[in-house]
């Protein structure tokens, strides 16, 4: 089912889960172990995220390196299926512009379709490790849009291989992402939901968003967006801080801001144990917040942290 569909159908804030492809050598069975206490929320989704390759410089036996492209988390497409084989539960896979040639997307699509997944979030990816800015393919695509329109594109039957006269069709929900505290590159955060409101226009159905550590973050950026004509459900994600090391690597990586509040009850704890607990207690209050406010649902980048989500959600739902 559609991600839209049981947004539509739902009475109340549903629950959904973000995991990532566990790292090459491990098997399908990490995945369950991670899910498995989580199914008892009965979460209406799972996100399954996307991750390129990266250049890599091995060394070989006479001291000379040798360019590898290696992918460390390969099987986002794998995993989906046997997400929703396992638990009869509706998989989300990201696909990504960085890393993909346009006919390679359609074959990734076209599996998809197969496999009965019929949503699916798409993002442009980020730069690669050694790329200053991000890059596309030489026969990719530049902006999450243009790979929102290639998804578009295939749910009307028109292919890359133009020679595919009445295609079958797919049936994606597409879902695009959006930034409370605006996507780093962009100038300002007006360009950014300017560009946002183009991928909705382009046939986004709902948009999921960065994490964010401050609930008046998203009201001010949900009101904005209402105000700019983008009215498609807005989805908070949300992220647990577990250790003190996440003070400077979220905003280094994902370029968001912890408040002073958070920040300070963070630089006060003795160990990771004590961090832990603040941040449980953060994300318990900022769930409270956001599902008293009505939100369409709540989604949980578990990221290998799926017992202080569970620790949360139990309380919440
Ligand atoms: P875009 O919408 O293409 O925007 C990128 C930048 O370009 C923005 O600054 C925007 O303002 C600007 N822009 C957009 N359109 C135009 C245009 N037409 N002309 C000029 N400028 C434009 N990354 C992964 O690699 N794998 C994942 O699985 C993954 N999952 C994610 C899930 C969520 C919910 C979020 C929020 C992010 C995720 N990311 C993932 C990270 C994401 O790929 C990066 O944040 C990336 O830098 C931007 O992706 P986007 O889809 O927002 O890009």
């Amino acid at each position: 089912m559609k991600v839209i569909d049981h947004i539509k159908q739902a009475k109340d804030t549903l629950v959904s889960f973000e995991i990532l492809p566990p790292l090459k050598g491990k098997t399908i069975s990490s995945i369950y172990d991670h899910l498995d206490p989580l199914m008892a929320f009965k979460p209406s989704f799972i996100n399954v995220t996307y991750h390129r390759s990266e250049t890599m410089f091995k060394k070989k036996a006479d001291g000379t390196f040798e360019k590898v492209e290696v992918r460390k988390r390969p099987g986002t497409v794998g995993i989906c299926a046997a997400i929703m084989n396992h638990y009869q539960v509706d998989a989300v896979p990201h696909l990504i512009c960085g890393g993909f040639a346009k006919r390679e997307t359609e074959d990734a699509l076209i599996d998809l379709h197969f496999l009965g997944v019929d949503n699916v979030l798409v993002l442009r990816g980020d730069a690669a490790k050694n790329e200053a800015s991000f890059e596309p393919e030489p026969d990719g695509h530049q902006y999450a849009i243009d790979l929102l329109k290639q998804v578009a594109n295939l749910n009307h039957g028109i292919y890359i291989e133009e020679d595919i006269k009445n295609g079958g069709k797919t049936n994606f929900c597409i879902g695009v992402a959006g930034y409370p505290e605006k996507h780093f590159e962009a100038p300002n955060l007006d360009t950014d939901r300017m560009y946002l409101k183009a991928k909705v226009d382009a046939g986004a159905e709902y948009i999921t968003t960065q994490m964010f550590f401050d609930n008046q973050k998203y009201f001010d950026f949900v009101k904005t967006c209402r105000d700019q004509g983008i009215n498609v459900p807005i989805i908070p994600g949300l992220k647990p801080i577990t250790n003190k090391k996440q003070l400077s690597m979220l905003p280094k990586v994902f370029h968001v801001d912890l408040p002073t509040d958070l920040s300070d009850a963070i630089l006060k704890c003795k160990n990771d144990a004590e961090v832990e607990q603040v941040g449980t207690e953060w994300l318990l209050q900022q769930s409270r917040e956001l599902k008293k406010a009505g939100v369409p649902v709540l989604h949980y980048y578990t990221l290998g942290k799926p017992k202080v989500i569970e620790n949360v959600v139990r309380q919440i739902f």
